[in-house]
């Protein structure tokens, strides 16, 4: 017998997958140019030359050694120049034996969850906020509890996180720069909602853990993003490389349990074991030497800094409201009616595909990615004319 979540799961693909393979079949139908999609955050600037190059480079060691096992939590010089490269970034005493690697943010996280819950824990996200949390929240057997951002920052309310926190609650996955709505948190919040934590952890006695989750650090547009570890001592890091390298494909990133945990070696431990029950060891290797000779390049951010400026410009002057992204590369639009599912279908009439906002936990908005051609961008201004004057006629 299968099981049935499982199938339900793969039954039923995310919003945002449903909508790309729509746009897939729609642009093989009618034509590439005549689709304007905003779907799906597939990085739209190509990887640093570097990686090319790295990649060569490595072509030409031992096939035997550099197809080869790692140790399940990687490779341990990898570790070592991610560990100082941390540590010399930001400051904090950061070591090897604290780091796991993994393919990308999405297995660290299900990992990260799985170290650090018991079934019928509870875990706080903050709403909007990203879809696949409510599965791996789901599948470690926890109840995922939303709070809402603060409106119209989209900062996170502490009053309000703080008030939703019970002695269930085992974790708080926070994800800045935000996806979906683009906001960066500042350390003013960092520092209120790290308060609330440790205040709430000292009434219940016992830790609770923030999971960070990273992939968009690097893709900012001038906003400072504070180091999540400094500010709480009970942080794990999910990192990934997907984003800040135009690599999402490549499968590579980390989990970083941070040193100022006073029990970090047993979290990294219960890391290593979760990774090993969910068969999540030795992530990509060839991946992983590319990423100890890449780790300091900077991400090529001036595309996305040159969509938003034209994406939003764009939508201002038609009179559409939304939230002034200070990284990330989506913007949160408001829809035109209160049902965001029939704002999207309607904008497919225009050939535009925005991503509706119920699967993010929340009514009333769409997501659009803006890593995306700029001609796109350009071209789609006319539809999103239309379909505003849809609503007015
Ligand atoms: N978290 C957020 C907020 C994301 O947007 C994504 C991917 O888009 C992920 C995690 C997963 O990223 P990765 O490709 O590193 O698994």
């Amino acid at each position: 017998m299968i099981n049935e979540t499982m199938y339900g799961l793969g039954n039923e693909p995310s919003a945002i997958r449903e909508l790309f393979a729509y746009g897939m079949a729609r642009k093989a139908e009618i034509g590439e140019d005549a689709v304007f999609d905003y779907s799906i955050g597939n990085p739209s600037v190509p990887a640093p030359e570097k990686v090319r190059e790295t990649i060569l480079q490595l072509m030409e060691e031992d096939p035997v050694a550099l197809h080869g096992y790692t140790p399940a939590s990687g490779d341990p010089r990898v570790k070592q120049v991610i560990a100082d490269y941390i540590a010399e970034r930001y400051g904090v005493p950061a070591t090897p034996g604290n780091l796991y690697l993994t393919a990308g943010a999405a297995a660290a996280i299900a990992i990260s969850l799985a170290a650090i819950t018991h079934p019928g824990d509870e875990v706080i996200v903050i709403s909007p906020y990203f879809p696949e949390y409510k599965t791996w929240i789901d599948n470690a057997g926890c109840t995922i509890v939303e709070v809402s951002a603060a409106v119209p920052s989209f900062q996170i309310d502490t009053q309000a996180v703080a008030d939703a926190i019970t002695e269930k609650t085992a974790a708080i996955i926070i994800n800045t720069p935000n996806n979906p709505v683009g906001a960066v948190y500042t350390a003013e919040t960092l520092e209120a909602l790290a308060a609330v934590l440790t205040a709430k952890e000292e009434e219940l006695g016992h830790p609770i853990y923030l999971i960070s989750d990273e992939p968009y650090r690097e893709i900012t547009y001038g906003a400072e993003v504070p180091y999540v570890p400094c500010l709480y001592p009970h942080t794990i890091v999910c990192y990934s490389y997907s984003k800040a390298l135009s690599l999402p494909g490549e499968r590579i990133g980390y989990i970083y349990v941070s040193d100022l945990m006073e029990d970090a070696a047993e979290v990294s431990c219960a890391v290593a074991g979760a990774g090993r029950a969910l068969g999540y060891i030795c992530a990509p290797a060839l991946l992983q030497r590319v990423i100890a000779e890449c780790i300091d390049l900077p991400s090529d951010v001036e595309a996305y800094a040159a969509n938003r400026a034209l994406l939003t410009e764009g939508l201002a002057a038609l009179g559409y409201e939304y939230v002034e992204p200070d990284g990330a590369f989506y913007l949160w639009v408001r829809a035109l009616e209160e049902d965001a599912q029939a704002f999207s279908d309607r904008a497919k009439e225009f050939e535009l595909l925005l991503v509706p906002s119920d699967s993010f936990g929340v009514g009333g908005w769409v997501r659009l990615s803006y890593c995306i051609a700029r001609d796109v961008i350009e071209r789609s201004m006319p539809a999103f004319k239309a379909l505003k004057e849809s609503y007015e006629a």
